[in-house]
């Protein structure tokens, strides 16, 4: 009896190894040595910035902005006054986060209600407008890509109600004399819903003019429209999404 399991228990070991082996065999492995993923802690909420972020507005102050003074800051938020606003510094590819609220008091029509814009490289922009209730021109309302391209759908909030845009940009490439060998690319979740996935621009985007590419530098400040209303931002960062390089084995 007791030989018998034994046998039986013996049996099972060698199958369990050659199941083993078998499946050691089939699996592929690239073989590149990749360098560890960073650990970042996400913050608690999805508005939170996360550990690595770069933090744009946290409420308090707009000094990381070229004319951040002339916009008003008040109980945690800015509202675009007078002129729009550029960073400081300079930034390529990124995820970007930030929260507006159009005007609660509806004032204006089509492209005169809520409008301003967040522009990447200070060429490339997706739209932020009141369009709650408000047409104007599909390629010009809310979360259009500017002249280029509507949203997927309206995902807009009511006038005053805070909205969130994750947005995910890739600069453009130029290669030899100015040609674009890689256009920008746009991925917009506005208020948790994608709004553009992953959309190829153009070129920059015009008021007066169809859009076109210009060979620019491959960092280039992140600037907020004013659109002469009084459009309210917080909660404002990015992380930069540098390449990733792995190398093969010596
Ligand atoms: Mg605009």
């Amino acid at each position: 009896m007791k030989g018998w399991k034994l046998a039986v228990a013996g049996g099972m070991v060698v199958g369990v190894v050659n199941i083993g082996l078998a499946l050691q065999s089939r699996e592929y492995k690239s073989g590149i040595i990749w360098p560890e993923p960073a650990i970042v802690t996400p913050g608690t909420t999805p508005a939170d910035p996360p550990s690595d972020a770069v933090v744009l507005f946290d409420g308090k102050s707009l000094s990381q902005w070229q004319n951040g003074e002339n916009w008003e800051i008040k109980n945690g938020y800015a509202i675009a006054r007078k002129s729009g606003i550029s960073t400081k510094d300079s930034f390529g590819n990124c995820q970007l986060h930030l929260e507006f609220a159009s005007p609660s008091e509806v004032k204006g029509t089509g492209q005169g209600r809520g409008n301003s814009g967040i522009y990447f490289m200070g060429k490339y922009e997706v739209q932020i407008l009141d369009s709650y209730n408000n047409k104007t021109y599909f390629d010009g309302q809310c979360a259009s890509i500017y002249k280029q391209t509507p949203p997927l759908v309206n995902a807009c909030r009511k006038p005053g109600e805070w909205q969130t845009y994750d947005i995910i940009f890739e600069a453009p490439q130029f290669g030899k004399e100015g040609k674009v060998e890689k256009p920008a690319y746009l991925t917009v979740f506005q208020n948790g819903v994608l709004v553009q996935n992953h959309f190829a621009l153009r070129g920059g985007t015009y008021f007066d003019r169809p859009a076109a590419y210009s060979p620019h530098a491959e960092r280039l400040p992140i600037s907020i429209q004013y659109h002469g209303n009084p459009v309210q931002f917080r909660n404002i960062w990015l992380r930069e999404i540098p390449p990733i390089v792995g190398k093969k084995p010596e």
